[in-house]
């Protein structure tokens, strides 16, 4: 693992967590704003240049251009799917689908048809990802991954890196 980072630097503007070293994926301060509790607002001085840790094991959801600035997930209002393991959690924070409810579909069916049904309403623009959702972008790869996981098959595969375009 350490080595990793020694032959392949990141650039210095994308950044890596304080905690635990990953590199992070930007996160606009709308959507800090919508999701962070009111105090850990007041705390920061600005919210520009903040990026979204994934690591599950971390305790840091965002992290700022200095150290100093690191937003712990006990700070941001909903649980964060990537950093949970209740099958209760939200995956889905626009429609409200849970882990469970893809688990239960895979469990029946062999595949969910969540993930379809959240591509459709993203193309409505029904989607609200960037107020609802810690990573400020759409979870449909989360989704996906449930499903992998879950042993069932994603219902459409060839169009993984496509998404819904919505960000
Ligand atoms: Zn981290």
């Amino acid at each position: 693992m350490p080595k990793s980072f020694l032959t392949s630097p990141v650039s210095s503007s994308e950044g890596v967590c304080p905690r635990c070293g990953q590199a992070g994926r930007s996160v606009s301060a709308t959507t800090l704003k919508s999701l962070l509790r009111p105090e850990t607002r007041l705390r920061l001085r600005s919210l520009a240049g903040f990026q979204f840790c994934a690591t599950p094991k971390c305790e840091v959801a965002y992290f700022g251009p200095t150290a100093r600035d690191s937003v712990l997930a006990a700070e941001v209002r909903v649980p964060i799917f990537q950093k949970g393991t209740a099958a209760e959690r939200l995956v889905c924070y626009c429609f409200q689908h849970t882990v469970a409810e893809i688990q239960q579909e895979v469990r029946a069916a062999g595949t969910s048809r969540i993930a379809t049904g959240i591509k459709t309403k993203c193309a409505q623009g029904l989607d609200d990802c960037e107020h609802t959702n810690p990573q400020g972008s759409c979870c449909l790869g989360n989704v996906r991954r449930v499903i992998r996981e879950a042993g069932g098959t994603n219902p459409s595969p060839t169009s993984d890196t496509g998404g819904c375009g919505c960000h």
